[in-house]
């Protein structure tokens, strides 16, 4: 193999190493987002619960002051009962007296039945309570997982970076230039094998000429088809530079 191309191989291969990590790197937001998206839901029932103990409470308090008004109906209609002289007035009284009674009963018996419901409602909204702050931890932990992932994949990047830079300093600046054209238009593929005289970046068949002077390893020869630089591809030519890299 031509000692550039090789070189360009294994700078081809840092670039691809270096292209999927950042690809890698690149998901990382919407990953976190989808983790951060499973507490939307728990959240969502943590409020409701909230909110419907919340309603029941008021509504009891509600009762309460329904009762005490009609108490105090009751002590002031019992004062003038107690003043009136009229034995008419005396009944019409009275009567309102047990209406009232009456409504207070209606009225404690629904306090006791939703005092029951907020019992319920207490427990449900602890245990959803307990349900979103254990989501929160997970949630907390994978984030902080990823956060480390992240970290490891740049410090990937900049070390594969580092080694590329080293071996494409050793390639010639117009062959650099052009593999780096190649790799950035050819997504990630500049230099590729020819099997059985096609390119393998394209899967076209070249011409008699471009085999020849591939396989001949005397300069650069490129793809007619899609400019890619080939080289003549062989079992040992690739187990080769696959062991030095
Ligand atoms: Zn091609």
């Amino acid at each position: 193999m031509l000692p550039e191309v090789e070189k360009l191989l294994r700078v081809q291969h840092h670039d691809q190493k270096i292209k999927s990590l950042e690809k890698e790197i690149a998901g990382i937001p919407l990953e976190a987002e989808d983790i951060q998206e499973r507490l939307v839901a728990d959240g969502k029932a943590l409020e409701e619960a909230k909110l419907a103990l919340q309603q029941t409470e008021v509504a009891i308090k509600n009762l309460e002051i329904d009762v005490q008004t009609r108490k105090d109906s009751i002590a002031k209609l019992k004062v003038q009962q107690f003043e009136t002289r009229k034995n008419e007035e005396f009944q019409k009284m009275g009567t309102e007296i047990e209406n009232y009674e009456s409504e207070i009963t209606g009225l404690e018996d629904r306090e006791i039945e939703l005092m029951e419901a907020a019992e319920e409602q207490k427990n449900a909204f602890k245990t959803a309570r307990e349900k979103y702050q254990e989501e929160e931890t997970s949630v907390k932990e994978e984030l902080e997982d990823l956060e480390s992932l992240k970290k490891k994949l740049e410090s990937d990047v900049e070390a594969e970076t580092e080694s590329r830079n080293k071996l494409a300093a050793g390639v010639d600046d117009d062959v650099l230039y052009n593999y780096d054209r190649l790799f950035k238009g050819k997504n990630g593929v500049a230099v590729v094998g020819l099997v059985d005289e096609v390119c393998q970046g394209c899967h076209m068949k070249v011409v008699k000429s471009t085999v020849v002077d591939v396989k001949a390893e005397k300069q650069i020869a490129h793809c007619e088809n899609c400019g890619r630089i080939l080289y003549w591809w062989t079992d040992a030519a690739v187990g080769k530079n696959m062991g030095d890299y």
